[in-house]
């Protein structure tokens, strides 16, 4: 694909935002820097940025094809892919097939229990404020999105479960829970944006329980880098 990569517009936490010479489209650059409890705990995985530049990309090519939009264009290099601009709705999607992380915490119940029915929660994306907890009366308040638009987010995050349920399942791993964010593209649609990763999802390996994520570093678990590297290497072999 024929673009430019011009300024940098953002650095967070794991990527880098690049601005290009097209208005409607950003180059996205994969860090392998991992922050865990609102960036207080610092460190690397090294590959990390490798892996979650592909990974991202092959479930968002997944789930276009189940009917789902999402900002990916293309990818550029091993950590760089091209997405289309969105106005990110500040809203942290996050569904849930199984207690764990701050669920178990906030409810003081134990980690594993399986839902009836998937759980979906909304968290205002906000660092100053720590990206507290709020529903939807709550983010309609705070004019963060249009009723229509949280129905097509939730309509869209389902629909994301149970695509990704379904292919983890194939890959021998229980997808437990994950983060979403979804953005506005110029002409007012929404689409599936930022990245799924082992960083935004929960993936237990399916016999032994054993974590494939995030949580290895969150926790200090060790094995970071093996993992994702396992949970990788199980997705090549699926998709
Ligand atoms: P954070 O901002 O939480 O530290 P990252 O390091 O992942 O997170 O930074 C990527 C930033 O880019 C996030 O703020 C995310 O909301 C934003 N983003 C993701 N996809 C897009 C997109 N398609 N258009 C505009 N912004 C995006
Ligand atoms: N998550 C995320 N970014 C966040 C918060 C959560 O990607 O800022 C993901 C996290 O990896 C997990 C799911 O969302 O898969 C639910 O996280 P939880 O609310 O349990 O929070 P945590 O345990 O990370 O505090």
């Amino acid at each position: 694909m024929n673009i430019e990569k011009k300024e940098q517009l953002y650095e967070g936490k794991a990527k880098k935002v690049y601005r290009t010479d097209n208005p409607d489209l950003l180059i996205v650059d994969y860090k392998d820097d991992a922050t865990a409890f609102n960036g207080l705990k610092k460190g690397t995985i090294t590959g990390k940025g490798v892996i979650n530049n592909r990974m991202s990309n092959l479930l968002m090519q997944l789930l276009a094809k189940a009917g789902i939009p999402t900002h990916y264009v293309e990818e550029l290099s091993e950590r760089e892919t091209v997405v289309k601009k969105v106005d990110i709705v500040p809203l942290e999607v996050i569904i849930r097939n199984i207690s764990a992380g701050s669920f178990a915490k906030r409810y003081g119940v134990e980690e594993g229990i399986v839902f009836d029915e998937p759980v979906i929660e909304f968290s205002y994306k906000n660092d100053d404020l720590g990206d507290p907890l709020i529903n939807a009366y709550h983010a309609r308040a705070l004019k963060l999105a249009t009723a229509e638009e949280i129905e097509t987010i939730k309509k869209y995050a389902f629909m994301v479960n149970e695509e990704l349920k379904k292919f983890w399942d194939e890959c021998g791993v229980t997808l437990v829970d994950f983060k979403l964010e979804f953005g506005k593209t110029s002409d007012g649609s929404i689409v599936l944006a930022d990245e799924i990763s082992p960083d935004t999802c929960r993936l237990w390996d399916k016999k032994t329980g054993e974590k494939l994520d995030k949580d290895r570093f969150r926790r200090d678990l060790g094995g970071v880098e093996d993992a994702y590297s396992e949970v990788m290497k199980r997705l090549l072999e699926h998709i």
